[in-house]
């Protein structure tokens, strides 16, 4: 399977040329560890369609980024983290901190997170 989109990394990890470890996947969703992890659980929730950021999407998107909220829900709490809690977080653009330019969840937990902005 071709990359989507050559130059983005989160398109060759959904294409298989940068072999990686999926903690869930399906037609719209892929979910894998992030490469630096800033928690005891950090995962990326990627939809495999390639949309840049949450600026690009559209209102026809809405059902799939619905999906990946569901698909960061599932795994989170496959990994233990329903009881005590866990973070998603999405970041925006440059002001937002995005630094890869394919939609991505963050999915952090396993420790108590502070509110840092
Ligand atoms: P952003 O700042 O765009 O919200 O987050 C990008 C995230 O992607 C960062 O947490 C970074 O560690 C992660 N990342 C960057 N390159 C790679 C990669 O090649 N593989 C994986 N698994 N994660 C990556
Ligand atoms: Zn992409």
């Amino acid at each position: 399977m071709n990359p989507q989109n050559n130059d983005c990394i989160f398109c060759k990890i959904i294409a298989g040329e940068i072999p990686s470890k999926f903690a869930y996947r399906d037609d719209d969703v892929a979910v894998f560890a992030d490469i630096n992890p800033a928690a005891p659980v950090h995962l990326l929730v990627v939809p495999i369609k390639h949309i840049a950021s949450l600026t690009t999407m559209t209102d026809a998107d809405a059902l799939l980024v619905g999906k990946m909220v569901a698909a960061a829900n599932k795994v989170a709490k496959e990994q233990g983290l329903a009881e005590r809690g866990y973070r998603l977080t999405i970041n925006c653009g440059e002001d937002g901190g995005q630094l890869v330019q394919h939609l991505h969840i963050h999915l952090l937990g396993g420790r108590p997170l502070k509110w840092e902005n």
